[in-house]
């Protein structure tokens, strides 16, 4: 891709230097005495569309949520775009972030769920317009200018003052993928964003992340929608009992999975 020579679009930032935009490095994660991580490496360069598949309960949701730092992982380090997240290095040892800090990185990292959490007081626009306003203290017209473009952008422009009761699944999901870019993150991760839509919904939201993808967007994406992954992934990482089975190119993990896990797994996707 030649993304240096493409205009900058609304909401996605220049390109990353040399290093890795993610790289976890033997992520563990328990809830009690449950081991749910068990020690996840990954790497995701700047600009690849990463896509995570894995059976329900093997710590998709977990392992996103541990690279924003919504849970703290026990042992292991996430950096983003060379950031260390939620962790200061200090004469070797580890220490914790404070809050604040932590929300300051969590700024750059845009987060789309199953179900859109939008505020359903608000009209799209305002959805859009509320973090950089009230976070980020950004200038009210700029936002406003911001957030018209990328509700534009994801085919929403004829209905930004809509309330959220007023739209359908579909399109609240795509407020709510513009809602994140509004922050201008360097990294999207999205966990399971057309699982919740009735079928004939979930085009038009893997629309939008297609465009997203094509613009140079890092984007980790949880899903089973295997034609996506294979179509727009650059990579496919199938997670199973909490470790890394298989990582490879999508088309050739889809059509020649090496390990039994995955080809079990992908029967009954397919
Ligand atoms: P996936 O997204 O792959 O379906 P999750 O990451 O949601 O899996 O969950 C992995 C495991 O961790 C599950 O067994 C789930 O019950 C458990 N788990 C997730 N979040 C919590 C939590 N906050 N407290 C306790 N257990 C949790
Ligand atoms: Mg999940």
């Amino acid at each position: 891709m030649t993304q240096a020579s493409v205009p900058a679009q609304a909401g996605v930032p220049a390109q990353a230097g040399a290093g890795p935009m993610v790289r976890a490095e033997q992520v563990h994660k328990s809830f009690g005495s449950i081991e749910v991580l068990k020690g996840i490496d990954l790497e995701v360069r700047a600009g690849e569309v990463c896509c995570l598949l894995g059976p329900s309960g093997s710590g998709k949701s977990t392992f996103l949520r541990c690279i924003n730092h919504l849970e703290k992982i026990n042992a292991g380090r996430i950096w983003v775009d060379g950031d260390l997240i939620g962790y200061r290095e200090r004469g070797g040892k580890l220490h914790e972030m404070r809050e604040k800090e932590v929300a300051a990185q969590r700024q750059a990292i845009g987060m789309v769920f199953q179900r859109f959490n939008l505020f359903p007081h608000k009209t799209a626009l305002e959805n859009v317009t509320e973090a950089p306003l009230l976070v980020r203290r950004e200038k009210r017209a700029e936002v406003r200018d911001r957030a018209v473009a990328l509700l534009e952008r994801v085919g929403l422009g004829d209905k930004m003052s809509n309330y959220p009761s007023q739209l359908s699944g579909g399109q609240q999901q795509r407020v709510a993928i513009a809602r994140a870019l509004a922050m201008q993150p360097k990294l999207m991760l999205f966990d399971e964003p057309t699982s919740a839509l009735d079928p004939e919904l979930v085009g038009e939201v893997l629309d939008v992340m297609k465009d997203l993808a094509r613009d140079g967007m890092t984007m980790i994406v949880v899903t089973h929608e295997i034609g996506f992954a294979r179509e727009v992934g650059d990579s496919l990482v199938f997670i199973d009992g909490g470790v890394v089975v298989e990582h490879g190119n999508p088309r050739e993990v889809i059509a020649n999975p090496q390990h039994d896990r995955t080809k079990a797994f992908l029967a009954k996707v397919l």
